[in-house]
């Protein structure tokens, strides 16, 4: 489902992901599949400080739930996230609910940071600000992200919009992340933060879904 290899200063990613339209509009999803694919590949195959990160992302689209891998990652576009945000991460971010009204803006590249933000916190990293707090550190955060500097704080991909905004930085120049995030990564052996999610089976999968 997710691996993450490391050898010396590369670091290779691996996901498997199902997509599925369950609201009531109706939209491209392979262009959608195409933008993922592409939105992905700009923040997670360059490099970050010394480390070399690479992805390989496979993502199928599903016609049915009754189609959907529970120990894959989902994404599930849906009427309404609370909010309106653009999205939603549940379960350490194995489903990724998708706002259909923000969808549009994904496909078209608009939006470019969602998905690979919400794919972060898959990997186990946590906002590094406070909730709804300029210019603060997240003290339930890994003593690895609260060592962001302010700066790096406004620039990095965790951080929320409104915290990049308030900055004044534009959204496609706050995708950064930090050799402590790729560090971070480690420490959990990438596993750990992962394997909380097995319990999901298939019967809270299916319960939570539909
Ligand atoms: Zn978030």
């Amino acid at each position: 489902m997710i691996s993450v290899k490391k050898n010396n200063l590369h670091i290779s990613l691996a996901i498997e992901a199902d997509l599925i339209n369950t609201s009531t509009s109706a939209f491209d999803l392979n262009a959608l599949k195409k933008s993922i694919l592409w939105q992905l590949a700009v923040v997670y195959n360059r490099k970050t400080g010394r480390y070399i990160l690479n992805i390989s992302f496979n993502l199928k689209i599903l016609s049915r739930v009754s189609h959907c891998t529970p120990n894959k990652v989902l994404f599930q576009i849906v009427d309404s996230v609370p909010g309106n945000n653009p999205a939603e991460a549940d379960f350490k971010g194995l489903r990724i609910k998708l706002n259909k009204n923000h969808v549009p803006d994904i496909i078209a590249n608009k939006n470019i940071r969602t998905i690979p933000h919400e794919i972060g916190h898959l990997l186990g990293w946590e906002h590094p600000h406070a909730n709804a707090q300029f210019q603060s550190v997240n003290l339930s955060a890994h003593p690895l992200e609260q060592q962001l500097s302010e700066e790096e704080r406004q620039r990095n991909l965790m951080s929320q919009s409104w915290y990049a905004q308030k900055a004044g930085i534009p959204l496609n120049q706050a995708m950064e992340l930090s050799e402590n995030q790729i560090e971070l990564l480690f420490l959990k052996e990438h596993h750990i933060s992962l394997n909380k999610n097995r319990h999901l089976n298939y019967f809270l999968w299916w319960k939570k879904i539909v």
